[in-house]
């Protein structure tokens, strides 16, 4: 806790872009104009906050974006703000246009760059959890994970139309490189007969009599669904492989990207829209540093150093809860 009146803030996205941030972005900025507080925009993350890409924001600057995927303060991945002396030139910048706290809307690594700046200078920052991922310590959900199963379970509910007009069995891989958020939840919303964790090791025994149970009983089609893991592709391998195994035919598409653009759902709009507010109403009574986590289905700021480290393993058992209810 500190007592220091904050009257100039700064904003910036960082990481992998999520929809949903633009929603954030507009929240703190319209909140600090109500509020009376001056408010900075920063471009492409702290790789922008190092080259001095700082300019002042108003109501109007954030205007018909609550609708918009990505976000318009961009993104980056700046490997030099693991160093030390980068971090005292972010401050150095920060202090230099008066800046008196820094709101930084990214995942894990974004906060533990952002939790560094205060452990190291005392400078006050805030965190607000946006990542497609869901795997923000400290917070059940994070801003854009809701709009990429939704991108995602559409994708799967075309695939199912094709899949069921030849008969086909589709592999459709999801994003989630360290994460298995994505998969578990677009599994059980478009009905997959299956769902597969390469870095889990992968049982073609189990795939196989999945995928043939649902033939036996008479299925038109299935759908396994697959987390991307360490790099894209590693459905065809499987596909590729449950062939030769058992020679089951099976077809793959990976949605990608596609999963990472678009609107941002009603409940990205609205968390991230609060996330916001709060942010600022918690800057205004000292509040910091601390992150805006969403828990127990309400949106609260925790201290910040409640919210740095590595999430548990999403350990829901959403995959026999989908495996059941695709017989
Ligand atoms: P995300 O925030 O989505 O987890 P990254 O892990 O790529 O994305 O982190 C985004 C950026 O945050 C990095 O490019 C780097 O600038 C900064 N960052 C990550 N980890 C640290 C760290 N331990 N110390 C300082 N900065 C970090």
């Amino acid at each position: 806790m500190s007592a220091k009146k904050i009257q100039s803030i700064a904003v910036l996205t960082s990481g992998g872009d999520a929809p949903g941030m633009n929603c954030a972005i507009r929240a703190v900025v319209r909140t600090s104009v109500s509020q009376g507080i001056k408010v900075f925009g920063i471009q492409r993350g702290y790789s922008g906050l190092l080259n001095d890409e700082i300019h002042e924001m108003d109501a109007r600057s954030v205007g018909n974006i609550i609708q918009r995927g990505g976000t318009i303060l961009q993104t980056s991945r700046c490997p030099e703000f693991h160093e030390k002396e980068a971090r005292r030139k972010a401050v150095e910048i920060l202090k230099k246009r008066n800046i008196d706290a820094l709101i930084v809307i990214g995942g894990n690594g974004s906060f533990a760059g952002a939790y560094t700046l205060f452990q190291e200078h005392q400078f006050p920052v805030i965190g607000i959890p946006g990542t497609i991922d869901n795997d923000v310590f400290g917070s059940d959900y994070t801003i854009g994970f809701d709009t990429a199963v939704q991108t995602a379970m559409e994708a799967v509910d075309k695939v199912r139309d094709t899949a069921a007009s030849h008969k086909r069995n589709f592999f459709v891989e999801v994003m989630g490189r360290k994460s298995e958020a994505i998969a578990l939840h677009v599994g059980v919303c478009s009905g997959a007969e299956f769902i597969v964790f390469p870095h889990k090791g992968i049982d073609y025994e189990k795939i196989h009599q999945n995928l043939k149970r649902g033939i036996d009983s008479g299925k038109q089609a299935s759908i396994v669904i697959v987390q991307e893991g360490e790099k894209p592709g590693k459905s065809y391998e499987i596909s590729e492989t449950l062939y030769e195994k058992y020679g089951l035919k099976s077809h793959v598409c990976i949605l990608g990207h596609t999963q990472r653009g678009g609107k941002p759902t009603a409940i990205d709009r609205f968390i991230a829209s609060k996330m916001g507010f709060d942010s600022i109403h918690a800057l205004m009574e000292g509040n910091y540093p601390s992150v805006s986590t969403f828990c127990s289905g309400k949106v609260t700021m925790k201290p910040f150093e409640d919210c740095v480290g590595v999430r548990d393993p999403y350990d829901q058992p959403y995959g026999d809860l989908a495996k059941e209810l695709s017989i």
